[in-house]
């Protein structure tokens, strides 16, 4: 007889975690709940979808749901907001969002696929008609249609996080004035202040203004006040980071961890057998450190659910642990990271030692080089390669995953120094700028 496998949340995580599924058992009975509309988009890209005027959001769907229910045979159920789980009778319980009807469905297993939600602070006027987060589909179409229909021309982000940056670039190209507010006294606090430096003058070059150790006191009608000023703002977008859904598995009984993620183990199970998380919902253990983190990243999500699709159909697959590479785009440049940072080093215990360079993204002689400035960490005791990050106008955001090979393969950065990379003029140097700031750190740790 075929198991019924109920997945809840139809994006990154929730779809790769139902597409396993059926992949492993065909006859498995294979039912996702999405409170949503959509199924399986690319959120990743909504900033690039609002900046361009040809955007169409339906190019942001990488799986229709005629598609999951015709070609791959997902009973995916929009529109389908579940209410809760009870463990022991294995039941979850579901209210269709368009009839308004209560009811409940069993399973053999379940995979809770949640996601995150945005963080709103307890702001006066966060709920106001021109205040936006930037979370679902749903929030990157009103934001374009707010914008082709007010034509805003002030906008403030606040938050300059992952995606104030990058919204900051898609409200430029829209030919709107930007100031950002950030809480912090830095953005990307993470990085290395020279690679910070950067980024700061990026934004001023763009005629960004920013304003740093910055609290928003309130939002009014067309005004941001803050401790700084108060700042004009036809649109505020907040991007003040996000929270992990696990409340249902909270009120079902099931533990949490790290940051209120839910607890998983390497096979993505949690603390009830035959129940899995995956994705932004869900802690992960981090690689270098050994230890819970959590790392809210469709990269991440797309392997969570991979994993928990295939240890609940059992076949047994493991999470190999997170080594948080990321990357964005900042006007020209790329800014991109891998491992822990200096400060991270410090406090998870390690011993580390930070060198950064600056080296050109191709050879003397070749006509299109700029400069990449390049980040490295080690560790003193293990000689290990702990962190990595770099920013640059070209060669970075593909050049941080030679870094995070190495990072996940536990190489010592006297190893990495000698990697066997390739190299052409127009596209590196004959050392690498990888490797030139291995060979520097590798003095350093001698
Ligand atoms: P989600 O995408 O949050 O999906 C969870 C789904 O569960 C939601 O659709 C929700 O409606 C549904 N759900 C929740 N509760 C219930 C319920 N009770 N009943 C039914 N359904 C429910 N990551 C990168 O790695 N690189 C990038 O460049 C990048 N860029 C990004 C840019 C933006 C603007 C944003 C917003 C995110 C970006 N991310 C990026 C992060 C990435 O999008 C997320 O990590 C990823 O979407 C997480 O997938 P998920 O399936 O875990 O969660
Ligand atoms: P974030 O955690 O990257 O940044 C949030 C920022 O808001 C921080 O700098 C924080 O100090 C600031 N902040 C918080 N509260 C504030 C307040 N009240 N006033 C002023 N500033 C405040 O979060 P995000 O930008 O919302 O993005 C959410 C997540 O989405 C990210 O953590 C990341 O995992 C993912 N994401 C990734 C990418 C990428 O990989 N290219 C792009 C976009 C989003």
């Amino acid at each position: 007889m075929s198991n019924k496998y109920v997945v809840i949340g139809g994006i990154a995580a929730g779809m790769s975690a139902a597409s396993r599924i059926k992949k492993v058992e065909p006859g498995a009975e294979v039912i996702v709940f999405e409170k949503g509309e959509f199924i399986s988009y690319g959120a990743c890209s909504m900033p690039y979808y609002i900046s361009n005027p040809e955007g169409d959001y339906k190019d942001l769907i990488v799986l229709t749901v005629d598609d999951a229910r015709n070609k791959r045979g997902i009973d995916v159920r929009t529109n389908h907001l579940v209410l809760g789980i009870s463990p022991n009778e294995k039941r979850v319980f579901y209210k269709e969002l368009i009839s308004g009807k209560e009811k409940s469905i069993d399973y053999d297993r379940l995979v809770i696929a949640t996601g995150a939600s945005p963080v709103k602070p307890p702001i006066a006027g966060v709920e106001n008609d021109n205040v936006f987060s930037l979370r679902t589909l749903n929030d990157g179409i009103a934001i374009k249609k707010f914008i082709e229909e007010k034509k805003p021309e002030k906008a403030v982000i606040i938050g300059a996080g992952y995606i104030g940056l990058e919204m900051a670039e898609s409200f430029k190209v829209l030919g709107l004035d930007i100031t950002i507010v950030e809480m912090l006294e830095k953005p990307m606090p993470n990085y290395n202040e020279k690679i910070i430096d950067t980024i700061l003058k990026t934004l001023e070059e763009n005629g960004v203004k920013t304003y740093f150790n910055t609290t928003v006191e309130r939002i009014e009608e067309n005004k941001v006040i803050t401790t700084s000023g108060e700042f004009e703002a036809d649109i505020v977008l907040l991007a003040t980071g996000v929270k992990p859904n696990s409340r249902l598995a909270k009120d079902a009984g099931i533990e949490l961890g790290v940051n209120g993620a839910i607890a998983v183990d390497s096979k993505m199970e949690t603390s009830i057998s035959g129940i899995y998380a995956a994705g932004d919902c869900a802690e992960s253990i981090h690689r270098i450190t050994n230890r819970k983190t959590y790392v809210p990243l469709g990269t991440i999500a797309n392997k969570h659910g991979r994993v928990a699709g295939l240890n609940a159909a059992r076949e047994l697959a493991r999470f190999p642990g997170a080594i948080k590479s990321a990357e964005f785009k900042l006007f020209d440049k790329e800014v991109a990271s891998c491992g822990l940072s200096l400060k991270e080093a410090v406090q998870e215990g390690f011993d580390p030692v930070e060198i950064s360079i600056t080296a050109s993204s191709a050879a003397h002689g070749y006509k299109y080089r700029y400069p990449i400035q390049v980040a490295m960490i080690g560790d003193k005791k293990t000689g290990k390669i702990l962190g990595c990050q770099m920013i640059g106008k070209t060669g970075v955001a593909h050049r941080i995953n030679i870094v995070a090979t190495a990072i996940f393969n536990g190489n010592t950065v006297k190893e990495f120094s000698m990697f066997d990379l390739a190299y052409a003029p127009p596209f590196s140097p004959v050392w690498d700028p990888v490797l030139i700031a291995a060979n520097v750190l590798s003095g350093k740790l001698k």
